[in-house]
C-alpha cells in the first residue's frame, strides 16, 4: 500500500522560561527527530511509556500542536507550515479519538448534538439530513438510534468512547489518530472497542495510528508497530517480526513485561526489569538515551547516538550493539532464570 502520512525529522520543543522576563531556560525535547511512514489501510501501533513523546508525535502529526522542525505529508501535501485557512479542508480528513471518553465528550450536550457538532461545522449536512446521519453513526458504532437524546454520564465507559469514535467518523476522514483509546477502560470492555475499531477500519477503509504505553494492547489490531523512547523511535518493524525478533533491548524489556496466560511459561521465563526511570527529556542522556538503563550497554553507546537502521526488510532500530552484531538482538531475554 502507498503511503499515507509519512514522517520526516521531526522535532517538537517546549520551551521552558523562567522569572518576570520569562527568560529561555530549557526545552523539553518531547519528540527529537522521528521518521516514519503509515501506509493506507493499516494501523501503526505507537508505543512508549509515559513520556516518551508519543502523544506529542500524534498531536503534532494531525496539526493540533505545531513542529518544531521537520516534515510531515499526509496524501503527498505538506502539513508542517500550513496556515489556519490552508488546513481547514484537511481537518475533515484526519480526526482524533481521546483517551478519556468521561473528559473528552461535553456533558450539557446530548450525544445527538455532539455527533452532530462536526457536521455542521464542516457543513457537511443539515436538519433532516444531519439528524440522520446522527442515527447512521451512532448504528455503526453498535449504539441504539434512541440514544441521540441522552447525555454521556448516562452511559458507560464503553459505549461513552463508541460515542467518541462516533464524532470522529462523522466528517467521514481517511486517518485516525487514536490517543489510547482503550486505557481508561476495563480490560474486558477494552476487546470489544478495539474489535469494533478494526470493523470499522475494514468497512471505511481507514487508516490508524494507534498509541499505547504497552505492546500487549496494540498487538491485535497493529500491522506494525513502532517504539518510542525519550522522544526517539528506537524500533519499527513489521507485527509478528517486533514480537516474535525484538532487536532493540528496549523492546525486549517491554516484551519481557507482558504476562504470558500459561502459568508453566511464565514460571520459566526471564523477565527483563529495568532499573530506574524513564530520563528526562529536558536533559536526554548522551549518545543512545536508553544507556542509562540498557543491560547490553558498552563505551559507545554513552557518546554516540545510533542511527535508525534497516536489518531486515521494514525491520529498523537504533542500536550500536544490534550493527556490531550484523543485525543480531542481544539475547537477553532468553532461557530460564
Ligand atoms: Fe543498549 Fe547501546 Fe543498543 Fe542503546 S545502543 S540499546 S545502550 S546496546
Amino acid at each position: 500500500n502507498r503511503d499515507l502520512v509519512v514522517v520526516r525529522d521531526l522535532h517538537k520543543y517546549f520551551p521552558i522560561t523562567a522569572g518576570i522576563l520569562q527568560r529561555h531556560v530549557a526545552d523539553v525535547k518531547a519528540v527529537d527527530g522521528i521518521d516514519f511512514e503509515i501506509r493506507s489501510g493499516e494501523t501503526l501501533g505507537l508505543v512508549g511509556e509515559s513520556g516518551s513523546g508519543k502523544t506529542t508525535a500524534g498531536r503534532v502529526i494531525l496539526r493540533l500542536a505545531d513542529a518544531t522542525s521537520g516534515s510531515v505529508t499526509f496524501d503527498g501535501r505538506e502539513l508542517v507550515g500550513l496556515t489556519r485557512a490552508e488546513l481547514r479542508p484537511l481537518r475533515k480528513e484526519m480526526q482524533i479519538i481521546f483517551q478519556d471518553p468521561y473528559a473528552s465528550l461535553n456533558p450539557r450536550m446530548t450525544v445527538g448534538s455532539i455527533v452532530r457538532e462536526p457536521l455542521e461545522i464542516h457543513n457537511i449536512a443539515k436538519g433532516k439530513d444531519a439528524d440522520d446521519r446522527v442515527q447512521e453513526l451512532l448504528r455503526l458504532v453498535g449504539l441504539q438510534p434512541q440514544h441521540a437524546n441522552r447525555y454521556p454520564h448516562e452511559f458507560s465507559g464503553g459505549q461513552r468512547q463508541r460515542i467518541g469514535v462516533a464524532r470522529a467518523l462523522a466528517v467521514d476522514p481517511k486517518f485516525i489518530v487514536a490517543d489510547e483509546p482503550v486505557s481508561a477502560l476495563d480490560v474486558s470492555i477494552q476487546a470489544q472497542v478495539i474489535n469494533l475499531l478494526q470493523d470499522l477500519q475494514q468497512k471505511l477503509g481507514l487508516t490508524y495510528l494507534f498509541i499505547a504505553h504497552d505492546l500487549s494492547v496494540v498487538r491485535h489490531i497493529s500491522n506494525r508497530v513502532a517504539v518510542m523512547y525519550v522522544g526517539k523511535i528506537v524500533e519499527l518493524a513489521d507485527r509478528d517480526q517486533l514480537y516474535d525478533n525484538p532487536l532493540h533491548p528496549y523492546t525486549q524489556a517491554l516484551l519481557s513485561a507482558i504476562p504470558i496466560p500459561d502459568p508453566d511459561v511464565e514460571r520459566r521465563r526471564k523477565r527483563i526489569i529495568l532499573t530506574g526511570d524513564i530520563p528526562s527529556p529536558v536533559n536526554p542522556p548522551s549518545g543512545c538515551r536508553f544507556h542509562t538503563r540498557c543491560p547490553v550497554a558498552f563505551d559507545r553507546c554513552t557518546t554516540e547516538i545510533p542511527a535508525f537502521k534497516e536489518y531486515e526488510t521494514g525491520h529498523r532500530a537504533a542500536c550500536h550493539w544490534v550493527e556490531q552484531h550484523g543485525g543480531k538482538a542481544p539475547d537477553i531475554t532468553a532461557g530460564p532464570a
